[in-house]
């Protein structure tokens, strides 16, 4: 008997398993391939020497905390405290799980956009509470009438993810604006806030909801450092919350995990002091571009992508395959793996469209685009 019956294997380790097996490019699952800033390897390979070695406080290395106070602070001019409102996780998705467990009750609706990330559902589903799935509009863009017909006296949550995996959306002025009314006719229900892209932006600065006081008091915002500093594989994230729903996900993680790596926290910490997260946007915006420009003659059309790491393409001119035949194909007879949007969606729509991860270096991008443009 599953307890999650429909749930498969993630479509990231399913395309990334297909492109080792057949010595693909992969830039199907989100991580980058090029070297991590040495000052931080440096700071892990001294610390490794040291005495950091035992468990951390339970919500995290206390001046970690203080730093992602500072950091939030410097760049949203938001003050939070540390100790009641802040708590470190094994990456943003122990975030989203504990706190999905620790506030659901069964029976209640959580609103989710489609198409969305998929870490979202199952813990939804482990609550016994349900996943209420609005698809966003085709260009994207949330439809917040339909988003408003969704809402019942059953809804307990709202899920956004902004900057927006796949498709590379971010919200704007407006978008924040319709979200705070909406939740303003609805004073019980919580806002989860996906916010692991906030320092991938291009052309728009990113919105976070922590410049948004209206929506404070009941808003949780989750971001990773295994994004913003590119080392995925460290598992580390961090979430915000005000204290009263804090004590709640805090009751979760201390049976979760307890605490996190304590190596990981530390040498985040110190690095803290050295980076300035304001140059990842045009570090990667470089990468946006130059990969587009390598696409341009390709048979491929480019949607826009105003921030992540991830360019969403068309491949209608090429093919009508579905698109995970599609993607299963670029990895077997061209030898790059993509990610099929359909599985972002509840209903697996299929609109030809498929996402690269472009977070690789040059030569790789080169590589690849060199394969996509012979298709
Ligand atoms: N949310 C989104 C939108 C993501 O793309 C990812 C993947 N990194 C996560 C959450 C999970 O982040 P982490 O790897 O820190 O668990
Ligand atoms: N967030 C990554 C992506 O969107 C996947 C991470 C994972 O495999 N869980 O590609």
């Amino acid at each position: 008997m599953s307890k999650l019956p429909n749930v498969t294997t993630s479509i990231f380790t399913v395309m990334s398993k297909m492109a080792a097996e057949h010595n693909a490019i992969n830039l199907s699952q989100g991580f980058p391939n090029f070297p991590v800033d040495e000052r931080l390897t440096e700071i892990v390979s001294r610390l490794a020497l040291e005495d950091v070695h035992q468990y951390t406080p339970m919500s995290g290395y206390p001046p970690l905390l203080a730093k992602i106070a500072t950091l939030v602070k410097s760049s949203y001019n938001r003050t939070i405290i540390p100790e009641t409102e802040i708590l470190v996780t094994a990456g943003a998705t122990q975030a989203i799980f504990t706190t999905l467990l620790a506030l659901l009750k069964p029976n209640e609706d959580v609103i989710i956009l489609d198409p969305s990330y998929d870490c979202y559902e199952a813990p939804i589903l482990l609550s016994q509470a349900k996943p209420i799935r609005v698809s966003l509009n085709d260009d994207y863009t949330p439809n917040w009438n339909t988003i408003a017909d969704a809402f019942s006296e059953k809804t307990k949550m709202i899920i956004i993810n902004n900057p927006h995996n796949p498709t590379g959306k971010i919200l704007n002025e407006s978008d924040l604006e319709n979200l705070e009314a909406l939740l303003e006719k609805h004073p019980d229900v919580l806002l989860l806030s996906d916010e692991v892209y906030e320092y991938i932006t291009f052309e728009q600065k990113h919105i976070s909801t922590h410049t948004r006081t209206k929506l404070l008091d009941r808003c949780i915002t989750v971001s990773s450092f295994g994004k913003s500093f590119h080392v995925t594989g460290w598992k580390i994230g961090y979430l915000v919350a005000p204290e009263y729903l804090m004590k709640e996900i805090k009751k979760v993680h201390q049976f979760l995990v307890f605490s996190v790596n304590s190596i990981c926290q530390i040498a985040i910490s110190k690095y803290l002091d050295l980076v300035d997260v304001n140059e990842i946007s045009s570090f990667y915006q470089k990468k946006r571009d130059y990969f587009r420009s390598l696409l341009k003659n390709s048979r491929f059309q480019l949607m826009p992508c105003e921030g992540t790491y991830f360019q969403v393409v068309s491949y209608a001119n090429i093919s009508n395959e579905n698109d995970v035949d599609f993607c299963k194909r670029l990895i077997t007879e061209f030898g790059v793996a993509a990610i099929p949007i359909s599985t972002f969606y509840a209903d697996g729509k299929d609109l030809k469209l498929i996402r690269f991860c472009f977070a690789k270096d040059n030569q790789t991008l080169e590589e690849a685009a060199k394969r996509l443009c012979e298709i």
